[in-house]
């Protein structure tokens, strides 16, 4: 079986924009009501001749209530099932209280994490990605996943990780 990688992070924050720039098609829908992904079904995805899967999940939101909840609980099964996760934060917004407490679900999961910097469509947000650091996850990648900006080094980071 390929090696599975699931993309996790707030709503918003670029989750199936980056899914698609990751597996270069559009296939995972960047929905229009925020916070909603249809499906947990692996993407097909490669790089460099080896094959993996990504699976998208909906924002993850802690204390979360009802269809939110449900949302989160999938992406905490979704992180359960992968071999490595993407955690992808806002690069604009900075670190926030919701994504330090994704932070700590993700060090119980002990898996491990490549921080996404997304958002970081141009240098200076770029620079500004390495505040990041301060969430313990070690190097935080900066990405534009809508320009794809920083998408090739992520993939190689990725295959680093596999
Ligand atoms: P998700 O809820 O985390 O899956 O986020 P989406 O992928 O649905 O994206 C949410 C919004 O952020 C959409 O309007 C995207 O076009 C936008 N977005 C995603 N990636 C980037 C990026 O790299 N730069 C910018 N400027 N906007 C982005
Ligand atoms: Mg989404």
């Amino acid at each position: 079986p390929q090696p599975v990688v699931a993309v996790v992070g707030r709503p918003n924050v670029g989750k199936s924009t980056l899914v698609n720039r990751l597996i270069g098609r559009r296939q995972a829908v960047v929905e229009d009501v925020p916070g909603v992904t249809r499906d947990r079904v692996p993407y097909d995805a490669q790089w460099n001749g080896r094959q993996f899967a990504v699976v998208d999940t909906g924002g993850w939101e802690p204390d979360a209530k009802d269809r939110a909840a449900a949302i989160a609980a999938q992406a905490e099964t979704a992180v359960t099932t992968a071999d490595v996760v993407l955690f992808v934060v806002d690069a604009v917004v900075g670190a926030t209280d919701v994504d330090e407490s994704a932070v700590k679900m993700l060090r119980r999961s002990a898996k491990p994490v490549i921080l996404v910097a997304n958002k970081a469509d141009n240098s200076s947000i770029e620079m500004e990605a390495a505040t990041l650091w301060s969430l313990g996850l070690g190097e935080p990648y900066p990405v534009s996943a809508l320009h794809g900006r920083g998408s090739g080094e992520l993939l190689d980071v990725i295959m680093d990780r596999l």
